[in-house]
């Protein structure tokens, strides 16, 4: 057997690894780092030989991070590791973002763009000045690229080039086929993407409903780019963008028939489709990348079966439009990560792990219900046009332009929590602390958090019985929001809050969903 950096000693002779990771796509990846931190042994395997492709770096692997997947990123300080995030006051994301002119940011609904000046961040009292940013714009490639070095780092093996065929579980263990190989874990979990094997080898079911169009990313050189505008464009016959001469996404809406056909995307015919769509004669001169992608809308109807775990595009699959599939795998990786750590180290109540599909389940149902409704008002039809003029002149007004950057910035996420206080289950504010670190920066070991505002004899002391997963951290805050003391699960989400004098038996009521005060048989 292997030696492992973060191999526990008391393996058992069938289980090498802790976990098997199926697919190093940005959930796989930051859902091994998020294992690895907390100590467990983790194997990830990739079909692709390659981790780099022409798809996943600017302009197409242009992804846009919402406020939950940007705090998820600082509180383990990969956010700082970006470098296209840094540069958004760049220049080659503005020239590749959608718009004439410079970019708008705030995001977009079925095209429509968010009017920024007209959101009223009143809305979101608990967005301290110190929050992270309510949205970025990250590269695919980059975003692996220090997340596989991140995982790495932290021990975790990475094999490239080996496609996972088939999944036996027992009560104990789960067993993968890769290549010629059989590999044994005591959990999996599928990042292998929207047509997942880890899925279908499994017997979850995957429902939901039919693509209604054939969606394209192309690389052409134009003869005469001034025929197609800058930005993006709902025509008589589906839309089409171009965020660079020659970079162009195409919306044909065939019902998916063309993604399911897989036509040869030949020069002649990316030109009559180009033609059609935009209702313009441009030219291509040649034709350097194409593919295709739909609207196909499913989600897993459970994230667990036994052993075996669903996370990312394994999970749900939905329109790429507006940009959500990243944060909501993303999302899942850090809700996941410490409750399957927690399970494997014996230190987790019994319904800890499912509570991963309890709060992440709903999420993806209303990102799907999103991502249809943008499809919607984009099909080329007379009552679809008259429901985007509405929706425009809705998104137009202060209230409409609030709303709508609320859902696409993720900022009223909430889990279904028990707990009095309004901010049990959203996101923690990103409190900091006079003497200089901030919640985001204290959340960086992947720990809980109680912070405390005022020293608290009883709060440490209570705190102390749970050393290795709880940091007890007091001392005021900038901007305190009127509480006394705030416990923060290990993913950021509030547990429990406090204006009051605080009451420790409520507080172990509000930890006792997730703080296990003494081990059990490990999972
Ligand atoms: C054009 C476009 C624009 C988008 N823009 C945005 C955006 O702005 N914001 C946003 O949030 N999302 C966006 N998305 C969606 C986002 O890219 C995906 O949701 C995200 O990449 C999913 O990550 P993942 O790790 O779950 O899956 P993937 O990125 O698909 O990774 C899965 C990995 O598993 C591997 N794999 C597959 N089968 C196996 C197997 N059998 N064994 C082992 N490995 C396997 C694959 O090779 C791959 O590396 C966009 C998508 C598209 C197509």
């Amino acid at each position: 057997m292997q030696t492992l950096p973060n191999a526990p000693k008391t393996l058992p002779q069938s289980a090498h690894y802790d976990v098997i990771i199926a697919g190093a796509g940005p959930v796989g990846l930051f859902l091994a780092c998020e294992l690895a931190l907390a100590k467990c042994s983790v194997l990830v395997l990739e079909k692709a030989g390659q981790a780099q492709s022409p798809l996943k770096q600017m302009p197409f692997g242009m992804r846009g991070l919402n406020a939950p997947s940007v705090e998820a990123l600082d509180r383990r300080g990969l956010l700082q590791e970006l470098q296209v995030p840094k540069q958004l006051k760049f220049p080659h994301a503005a020239a590749a973002a959608p718009g004439p002119g410079k970019p708008q940011g705030g995001g977009h609904f079925a095209g429509i763009q968010i009017q920024t000046d007209k959101v009223d961040p009143a809305h979101w009292p608990s967005r301290l000045p110190t929050a992270t940013d309510n949205q970025a714009i990250c590269e695919l490639a980059e975003l692996e690229t220090v997340l596989a070095r991140r995982a790495e780092a932290l021990g975790v093996t990475i094999r490239r080039g080996l496609a996972i065929t088939d999944v036996t579980q027992t009560a104990d263990s789960v067993t993968v086929q890769a290549g010629d190989q059989e590999l044994t874990a005591r959990w999996l979990v599928g990042c292998d993407g929207g047509r997942s094997a880890v899925r279908k080898a499994s017997g979850f079911d995957f429902v939901g409903t039919e693509p209604e169009f054939t969606g394209y990313s192309l690389r052409v050189d134009l003869a005469d780019p001034e025929k197609l505008r800058p930005g993006r464009h709902v025509t008589a016959t589906g839309m089409y963008m171009q965020s660079l001469p020659g970079y162009l996404i195409l919306q044909d809406f065939d019902g998916g028939a063309a993604h399911r056909a897989q036509p040869a995307l030949t020069l002649d015919y990316v030109q009559a489709l180009t033609r059609r769509i935009s209702g313009t004669d441009v030219t291509i001169k040649a034709l350097h990348l194409a593919s295709t992608w739909t609207d196909r809308a499913r989600q897993a109807t459970t994230y667990r079966r036994g052993r075996v775990l669903l996370a990312g595009d394994a999970a749900h699959i939905h329109a790429p439009l507006g940009g959500q599939g990243l944060n909501l795998g993303l999302g899942d990786a850090i809700n996941l990560g410490w409750k399957l750590a927690a399970t494997i180290k014996g230190l987790a109540p019994a319904d800890l792990l499912d509570s991963y599909t309890t709060e992440r389940h709903p999420i993806g149902v209303r990102v799907l219900d999103w991502s249809r409704a943008q499809v919607a008002i984009m099909r080329p039809d007379p009552a679809a046009r008259a429901l985007y003029a509405i929706m425009r002149d809705l998104m137009d007004m202060p209230d409409g332009a609030t709303y709508m950057a609320g859902r696409i910035w993720g900022l009223g996420m909430r889990y279904p929590l028990a707990g009095a206080h309004p901010l049990v289950g959203h996101s923690a504010p990103n409190f900091k602390l006079t003497a200089g670190p901030t919640v985001g920066e204290l959340l960086r070991e992947g720990r809980g958090l109680l912070l405390a505002f005022e020293a608290d004899a009883e709060l440490q002391a209570w705190a102390s019985e749970f050393s290795s997963r709880l940091r007890y951290v007091a001392g005021p805050a900038e901007e305190p929001l009127g509480l006394r003391a705030v416990l923060i699960r290990p993913d950021g989400v509030v547990a429990w809050a406090t204006a009051h004098a605080v009451d420790t038996a409520e507080l172990a009521v509000a930890a006792s969903p997730w703080l296990l005060a003494k081990p059990e048989r490990p999972g």
